[in-house]
Order: structure tokens, then C-alpha cells, then sequence
């Protein structure tokens, strides 16, 4: 039986922020995660999923793609699957006081027998991480002492790790992260009310604790947010251009249909998130695509709005048919309350293709249902055409327009969050249901949208 007994005998919770963690149901897909982590020694933590924990090795040389190598790994406790989310500082006095970086994330696939007790005198394996990729072997010497080596194959790694510095998660450097943990929040007006239940500070401190799993939606995308300074009650600014600069955030010019060049910006790590909540931007609106690739959108996104009598029930049934198309067209989709009336379902599109094509994909799709069923959806964005139908919004995958994000909270009452949920809680979670406190809680599950640019 796999147990976490001494990674949890070794810390104090009081203490430090890593989490506690139990013992949980293994996925289909084993998880795999690196984290730099700068201790007494320097040195990266590799962590492969089985039986329910990560089997953990200590690394101080980091893993290498030069197939020469040999990179002693030394086994330590296991640790709990949660813990591949660990980014921060652990205090001193405490056990591996230093700072924690997400160095690498994935999945791992076993090529050779795994035994539960892990006594095997080796295993070779697949890393399917976002920097680390391809076969690699694990060779046990004697006592926790294992040996890390790339095995030949045609992956291109890098040469040297150090070179690869900042967070696969939230883009930020060791330095960054133990400057953040001593001197976050700065927030000022903390205790300003948001709406009659929530203040300024309860929305800091939840985006700190969604942002690693809402930043691949966000980072270097360039954004609208909505701005709410008086809170609720007050007046609400759509923003799309930045005055002033700000750590991890950053402008750039962009030419438009009409050749006019106009200023956008984005959010390039944590501290532009954080700083856009100090700013009192609360709803978050990203392009769907990323600033390195603007022409070519990476997500499609459809938005069902319904004509505002329409019970739930043909709301979700929408959804269903919406999924079957995309299913029968091998297109992998994912599912999100909008936190207002409807539910939005995105595609992420694993090849390039411009914008004019997504959109006409999109379209396609709209179409296609809005003939196959003419008395419950329309594709025509006019109210009047909607009337207890469903409008299948495809005009979102325009270039310059925008979506709420995952895990943006509206400006709505309740603050409701555009929430990522199973296909499975479809009938269960009505659009606007998922608070902040419901978001949070939900953070402890299996993240629904996982694979999503995997
Ligand atoms: P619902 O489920 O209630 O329809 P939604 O997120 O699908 O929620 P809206 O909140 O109505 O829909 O947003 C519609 C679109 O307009 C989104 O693409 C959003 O990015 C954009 N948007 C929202 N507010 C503004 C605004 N003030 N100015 C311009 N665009 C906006
Ligand atoms: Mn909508």
C-alpha cells in the first residue's frame, strides 16, 4: 500500500504551504512533474505518479539530454500527487527550507515492468513533459542511489538545463518566487468591498490560488479586463489598453483590418495577474491566441446563449448536441460555465490555422447545427431570430474579440467563476453555480481540463 506517512511525518503544516496531501486513485494517464528546488543544495526534484503518490528522486545535477550522462538520482519519501502543483518558499527551520520552482509537467508511460514496491534494478520510460520528452532509463545502483540517462532516440533537448530558469507555470524565476513570498500582497484598500460579501483582498487571494491553473489561459495572450474600482455598485470599465507599466505586463502595437495601429497588452507571469487584481480588474478576457503565434488562434470557442425564457434542461441538451457534432468531427472539447446564463465549450486546435479558417469552422458548425435541428438553434446573432432557441455564438473566433477566461470571476452577483468542468457534471452545475469558495474547493480534484494543450 502506497503511503504518505513520512512526507507528512517530516513537515509541519502550520508551517509550510506544501500541501498535505492523501494517497488518491491513479489516473489512466501517469502523471509527471520536475521542480527546481533550491535547498541547502541546489538541486531538481523528479517526480514520477504511481499507485496513487509521486515517487520522488532528488537530482543535483538536474536531468540531461546529452545520452553520456548519467545524473545520480537519490530516492526520497514519496510525496503526495497535489504536491506537483507546489510552487513557493519553505520557510527556514523547516524540512527542505528554500524555494520550490515548477521546472516541468506531463505525463510518463512505463516501457518496462514497474513493480508497486519500486525494487525493480531498472526501468526505462517515456517523459511527455513540455521540456523534458522522449525514452529515458532509471538504472538502481544500491540503497536510494538510481542513475538518470537519456536514452537515444529523436527528441532535440537542450543543452544545458540552467539555462531554462523560469516556472513552466507561471513564467517566473527562483528570484521571483522568494521575493514574492516575502513581500506579497501589496495590496492597497485591501478591505474594500467588492460586492455586500466578498472585498478586494477575497479576490487577490483567490486568483493567487487558481493562477496556476488559469495563467495557461491568460499568459501571453493579450486581454480585456473588466474593471469594477467601486465595486459592484459602481461604475465598470471595459478596458482594452494599458497607461502604465507594470512588472509582468507588457504593451504591444498592433495593426488592425483597417491599417490602424492600436496599442493591446498582455500578462507574461504571476505578478501581472496579481497586479491587474490591484488594479481592481476582476473579469479577465483573453484573445484566443497567444502572442507568439497571434495570427493562428490555438483554441476554438463556442458560447451558447440562450433566449432568456429557455429552461436549463434544452440549455444542457444544446450542449450535448453541440458535443456530438464535435465528437463526430474528431475534435476533443471542454466544457466551462460561463458564470452568466450559458455554457461555453472550447476546442484547443492542435494545428495552425488562421484565423479566417477558425472562424469559418466555427461557423460551419453553427450552421450544421442550426440545420439539422431549426427549432432549437439558431447561428444568427439577432435577439429576434432567437426566440426559444439557442444562439450558437461562432462569432467569437474573430480575430481582436474576446472570452471570459477559465477561472475569471464575473462581475455578477455572487462573483460567480467561469468554472472548467467534467462532461459528467453537465446536469449537476448550473451555469452561474460556482462561487470562489466552490472554485477553491474544486482545486483538490483532478484538474477536468488537464490535457487541454497537452
Ligand atoms: P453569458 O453566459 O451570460 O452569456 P458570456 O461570457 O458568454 O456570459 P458576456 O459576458 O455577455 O457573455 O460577454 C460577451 C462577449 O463580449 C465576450 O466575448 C466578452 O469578452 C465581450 N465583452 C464583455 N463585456 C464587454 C464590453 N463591455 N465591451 C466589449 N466587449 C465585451
Ligand atoms: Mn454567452
Amino acid at each position: 500500500m502506497a503511503s504518505l506517512k513520512k512526507y507528512q511525518t517530516k513537515r509541519n503544516f502550520k508551517n509550510t504551504k506544501e500541501p498535505k496531501g492523501k494517497v488518491v486513485k491513479s489516473s489512466y494517464q501517469l502523471r509527471f512533474c520536475v521542480q527546481h528546488h533550491l535547498a541547502r543544495k541546489d538541486h531538481y526534484d523528479f517526480r514520477l505518479e504511481w499507485n496513487g503518490t509521486l515517487k520522488s528522486w532528488a537530482i543535483p545535477k538536474g536531468p540531461s539530454y546529452n545520452t553520456l550522462d548519467r545524473r545520480l538520482a537519490i530516492m526520497v519519501e514519496d510525496h503526495p500527487l497535489s504536491y506537483r502543483n507546489f510552487e513557493g518558499t519553505i520557510p527556514n527551520g523547516e524540512y527542505g527550507a528554500g524555494t520550490v520552482m515548477l521546472w516541468d509537467e506531463g505525463t510518463w508511460l512505463p516501457t518496462t515492468k514497474i513493480n508497486n514496491s519500486f525494487n525493480m534494478s531498472s526501468f526505462k520510460f517515456i517523459l511527455k513533459g513540455k521540456r523534458l520528452k522522449g525514452l529515458w532509463t532509471m538504472i538502481h545502483l544500491e540503497d536510494n542511489n538510481w542513475l538518470l540517462i537519456k536514452e537515444k532516440d529523436d527528441t532535440k533537448g537542450f543543452k544545458n538545463i540552467n539555462r531554462i530558469n523560469k516556472s513552466i507555470k507561471t513564467n517566473r524565476t527562483m528570484t521571483d518566487i522568494s521575493k514574492a513570498s516575502a513581500s506579497m500582497p501589496k495590496l492597497t484598500n485591501p478591505m474594500k468591498k467588492i460586492t455586500s460579501k466578498y472585498t478586494k483582498k477575497d479576490i487577490f487571494n483567490y486568483y493567487e490560488k487558481v493562477s496556476i491553473r488559469m495563467l495557461p489561459f491568460i499568459l501571453n495572450r493579450l486581454i480585456s479586463v473588466i474593471r469594477a474600482p467601486e465595486g459592484l455598485k459602481g461604475e465598470i470599465f471595459f478596458k482594452k489598453h494599458l497607461e502604465n507599466n507594470h512588472k509582468g505586463i507588457k504593451k504591444i502595437n498592433l495593426s488592425l483590418e483597417n491599417n490602424k495601429l492600436t496599442d493591446y497588452y498582455y500578462i507574461t507571469n504571476i505578478y501581472g495577474l496579481l497586479s491587474e487584481v490591484q488594479m481592481n480588474s476582476f473579469e479577465f478576457h483573453p484573445w484566443s491566441s497567444t502572442i507568439n503565434n497571434l495570427e493562428h488562434p490555438d483554441i476554438l470557442i463556442f458560447d451558447l446563449d440562450p433566449d432568456e425564457k429557455l429552461e436549463i434542461n434544452k440549455l444542457r441538451e444544446g450542449v450535448k448536441d453541440l458535443k456530438s457534432i464535435l465528437d463526430s468531427l474528431n475534435l476533443k472539447s471542454y466544457l466551462k460555465t460561463s458564470g452568466g446564463k450559458g455554457y461555453h465549450v472550447l476546442v484547443p486546435l492542435k494545428t495552425k490555422m488562421t484565423w479566417a479558417k477558425a472562424r469559418q469552422t466555427a461557423k460551419n458548425i453553427a450552421t450544421l447545427m442550426e440545420e439539422k435541428w431549426p427549432t432549437k438553434y439558431t447561428s444568427n446573432i439577432r435577439k429576434d431570430k432567437r426566440k426559444g432557441k439557442i444562439f450558437i455564438d461562432w462569432i467569437r473566433n474573430t480575430r481582436t474579440s474576446t472570452s471570459v477566461a477559465p477561472y475569471s470571476i464575473r462581475l455578477r452577483k455572487n462573483l460567480p467563476v467561469s468554472m472548467p468542468i467534467k462532461w459528467s457534471e453537465l446536469d449537476k452545475i448550473k451555469p452561474n453555480e460556482i462561487t470562489m469558495e466552490k472554485a477553491i474547493k474544486r482545486l483538490n480534484r483532478i484538474d477536468p481540463w488537464e490535457d487541454f494543450f497537452a
